[in-house]
């Protein structure tokens, strides 16, 4: 593994940014935490943090804000979108050293949640009109009864989001939100809250008025809750297990949730797979953000037949991957973000090679680099009673497994709680299809890694299983964010016996009408 030349991170940020973003956020009612950069260990920000106070104003502003954006005409709010797009890409370089200082990641990683946000931008803005007009469905009586049913925002949305992708996370959940009328209270990671701010800023650089989206500032169970106490819907990204608990606490409110959480996600490479592609692209969909990727693959299941070839080119092409922290393109893999995570990660490694696993790439921290590095790494002899196993690591490490037949690698791929995403590589792509649909995932990508599925924005993503409920991106990542309202007009005849009429010539009646209407096929 090769070292790309080291220069400090935070120092990049400019004071005067970071003091005007700080200015945004609902926050100072509660004692400020001190935020550092991961690849530097510098400090970034003492964030001011929100107090229950603080968290009331921002409801009650954005509660007010949002009654009047309702008004707002479905295409106006469009065009903001369409602003925000050309803004975020305009001023990219500003958010992808804010996003490198906060996280650590590597600036080609950055840059995917910068594409996130346009792409995202680009879709609701141009879908938002259609997906939300309002529709006449047939009534219970054709013509007598006229339905429609019209879409209302939600009111005020609670977007929880972490710190591994803190604008594709925060920003594109929070865009839908707002076309679909609502107003949004984000709640990021104190780690990488000024990317969240940025994105607010240019929100409202582009047009869209005060209030309508808020930041506020803490910790995920204390700000968390109280957030969560006071929304309408909750939009969270995090762990499973923090997932059922935000869960429970929607619950208890009856307000709707989306949960995107974990996931041990596989790639499966079959007989008769492009080996050289799969090897090069399961590097990029290992070790994207160094493994801090919901959507990472962290087991790999290979056909005996290509088991060699693929392990081979997969481990060189790993061994060629650079790490780095410039604030710029020429490297590939950048720090952790947290203690926590190379903890786990070191913890994972440790632990499978005290049982036998062997180390086939990396496998050692990088304190030569940083305090949070770690060398993307590739297991084999990965056995169950090993915790990376099973367990999400959630970092820059994969194992391999030889299979015999492809169906065992479908078997194996499923063995798990989670479902967030997969991968099929065969050159049969019909025959990749078809087990792609066998696989328990909210996603399945072939020939591809991850990209395809996540970038396609059209479509919805989201997990099965302990992954999550709910989903982002589609139809259905706008249409979470309202409620129908179902508004029947009966005309001339009521829905009732004539005057005169007895319930038992009624009860023939309606039996007479609902057989002919089965003839005609109406629905
Ligand atoms: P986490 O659940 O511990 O924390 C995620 C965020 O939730 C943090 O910002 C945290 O402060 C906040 N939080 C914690 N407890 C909370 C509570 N009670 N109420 C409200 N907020 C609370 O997860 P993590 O380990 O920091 O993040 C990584 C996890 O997120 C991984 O499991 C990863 O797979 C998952 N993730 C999923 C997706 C997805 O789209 N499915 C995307 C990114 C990350």
């Amino acid at each position: 593994m090769t070292t790309a030349p080291q220069l400090s991170a935070a120092d990049a940020l400019p004071l005067d940014l970071i003091e005007r973003l700080l200015g945004l956020a609902v926050a100072g009612g509660a004692p400020s935490v001190e935020v550092f950069a991961p690849a530097t260990g510098r400090k970034i920000a003492d964030l001011p943090q929100s107090s229950v106070g603080d968290i009331e104003t921002a409801f009650a502003t954005a509660r007010s804000a949002q009654q009047k954006w309702a008004g707002v005409p479905v295409g106006e709010r469009a065009a903001l979108l369409r602003r925000v797009h050309d803004m975020v890409l305009a001023e990219q370089d500003a958010i992808l050293d804010i996003i490198q200082t906060e996280t650590g990641k590597s600036r080609v990683h950055a840059f995917d949640e910068v594409s996130d946000v346009a792409v995202n931008a680009r879709y609701y803005a141009s879908e938002g009109k259609r997906l939300l007009a309002h529709r006449k469905p047939r009534g219970v009586m054709p013509v007598l009864t006229q339905v429609e049913v019209r879409n209302r925002p939600k009111g005020v949305v609670a977007v929880i989001s972490p710190w591994n992708y803190p604008l594709a996370l925060g920003a594109s959940d929070a865009l839908p939100a707002l076309l679909a009328g609502n107003a949004v209270i984000g709640r990021p990671d104190n780690q990488t809250a000024l990317t969240l701010l940025w994105a607010i800023d240019i929100a409202e650089r582009a047009g869209l008025p005060k209030g309508l989206w808020q930041a506020v500032l803490g910790r995920g169970a204390v700000v968390g809750t109280e957030v969560i106490a006071r929304a309408d819907f909750v939009d969270y990204t995090g762990s499973s297990a923090t997932g059922r608990t935000i869960a429970q606490q929607a619950g208890e409110r009856l307000i709707g949730y989306s949960l995107e959480l974990g996931g041990k996600n596989p790639l499966l490479v079959l007989a008769d797979a492009d080996v050289s592609a799969a090897a090069k692209i399961a590097v990029r969909a290992c070790f994207a953000s160094a493994g801090q990727l919901c959507e990472s693959i962290e087991r790999i299941y290979v056909h005996a037949n290509v088991y060699d070839q693929f392990v081979a080119d997969f481990v060189e092409n790993t061994g060629k991957l650079t790490l780095g922290k410039d604030l710029d393109f020429s490297y590939e893999i950048g720090s952790l973000t947290f203690p926590r995570q190379i903890d786990t990660v070191s913890k994972h490694v440790d632990d499978a090679v005290a049982k036998g696993a062997r180390v086939l790439a990396g496998g050692k921290a990088r304190p030569d680099l940083g305090p949070y590095f770690y060398e993307p790494t590739i297991l084999a002899d990965v056995r169950e009673g090993m915790t990376v196993f099973r367990e999400e690591t959630f970092g820059p490490v994969v194992s391999v497994y030889r299979v015999e037949t492809d169906e065992d690698a479908v078997t194996q791929a499923n063995d798990t709680a989670y479902g967030l995403n997969a991968s099929v590589w065969g050159r049969d792509t019909n025959r990749a299809r078809e087990i792609a649909a066998r696989i328990d995932a909210g996603s399945v990508n072939v020939n591809e890694g991850f990209i395809a599925a996540w970038g396609s924005v059209a479509a919805p993503s989201g997990g099965l299983g302990i992954s999550g409920t709910g989903r982002r991106h589609g139809p259905e990542g706008l249409l979470k964010y309202i409620d129908t309202q179902t508004i029947a007009v009966q005309r001339v005849l009521p829905i009732a016996p004539l005057p005169g009429m007895s319930e038992q010539l009624w009860a023939k009646t309606m039996t007479l009408y609902l057989g002919v209407m089965k003839t005609l096929r109406q629905k």
